[in-house]
């Protein structure tokens, strides 16, 4: 038993720390945002909200300039400043901003935001543990061996949260008469940006898989969806 203390305190540890993080991102977020009020986009949303039968959809404006949207793990919905400022000088559409909102909206739906900070905090846990039990079997590389298997991991549940939430907003863009294309030009779009800056590809492309892999998946959905005649 005490041979175990050890793990047992870094599990303790690592879940003080993800209790204080979600405290600390539901601040800053609390502290650096304000709600989105844009009459074009409101109509889109509420689409949305109707094909969803809810009131209304809340999305809220966060103050930073990398071109992102996320979902907090309370559920709410955040587009960056610098992604709005794309849509206001009309390299984004409404539909296509609205395609990122769906996106995030399929991160909450489907459990993504809360178990992504738990998957954080558990796979930190993990990692101790890991390097502590692989530092005595195989003393100098047990770490090495721990953080490989630990990135591979988070990177395969981290692709199929992708996949599964553009699914969730092509089915939710569809059902709103939005339809699947301003999610994919919006994808080549974000691509292009990158080209034309030399590989400053903006945040929320590069935290998700490949545009052509993203767009073959909406492809593939699309197919299934058009009924045969
Ligand atoms: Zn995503």
């Amino acid at each position: 038993m005490l041979k175990f203390t050890p793990i047992l305190l870094a599990i303790l540890y690592a879940l003080a720390m993800y209790r204080f993080s979600a405290w600390r991102t539901a601040r800053e977020l609390d502290s650096r945002s304000t709600e989105l009020a844009d009459a074009r986009l409101r109509r889109l949303t509420d689409r949305m909200a109707a094909a969803l039968n809810l009131d209304r959809i809340r999305v809220h404006i966060y103050e930073i300039d990398p071109v992102n949207g996320l979902a907090a793990p309370d559920g709410r919905i955040f587009i960056t400043r610098g992604f709005y400022r794309k849509y206001q000088n009309g390299e984004v559409s409404a539909e296509e901003l609205s395609s990122v909102i769906a996106h995030e909206m399929g991160h909450v739906a489907l459990g993504h935001s809360q178990r992504r900070m738990i998957d954080f905090s558990g796979q930190n846990a993990l990692r101790t543990a890991m390097i502590m039990l692989l530092n005595r079997v195989l003393p100098g590389i047990g770490a090495f061996v721990a953080n490989a298997v630990m990135s591979l991991l988070a990177a395969k549940l981290s692709r199929s949260d992708e996949y599964e939430a553009d699914a969730y907003a092509a089915a939710l863009l569809t059902k709103a008469g939005i339809g699947v294309a301003p999610q994919k030009s919006l994808f080549l779009k974000l691509e292009d940006l990158t080209q034309s800056r030399s590989g400053a590809a903006p945040a929320w492309l590069l935290s998700h898989p490949k545009t052509s892999e993203r767009i073959a998946a909406l492809e593939a959905l699309e197919a299934r969806w058009t009924p045969v005649s």
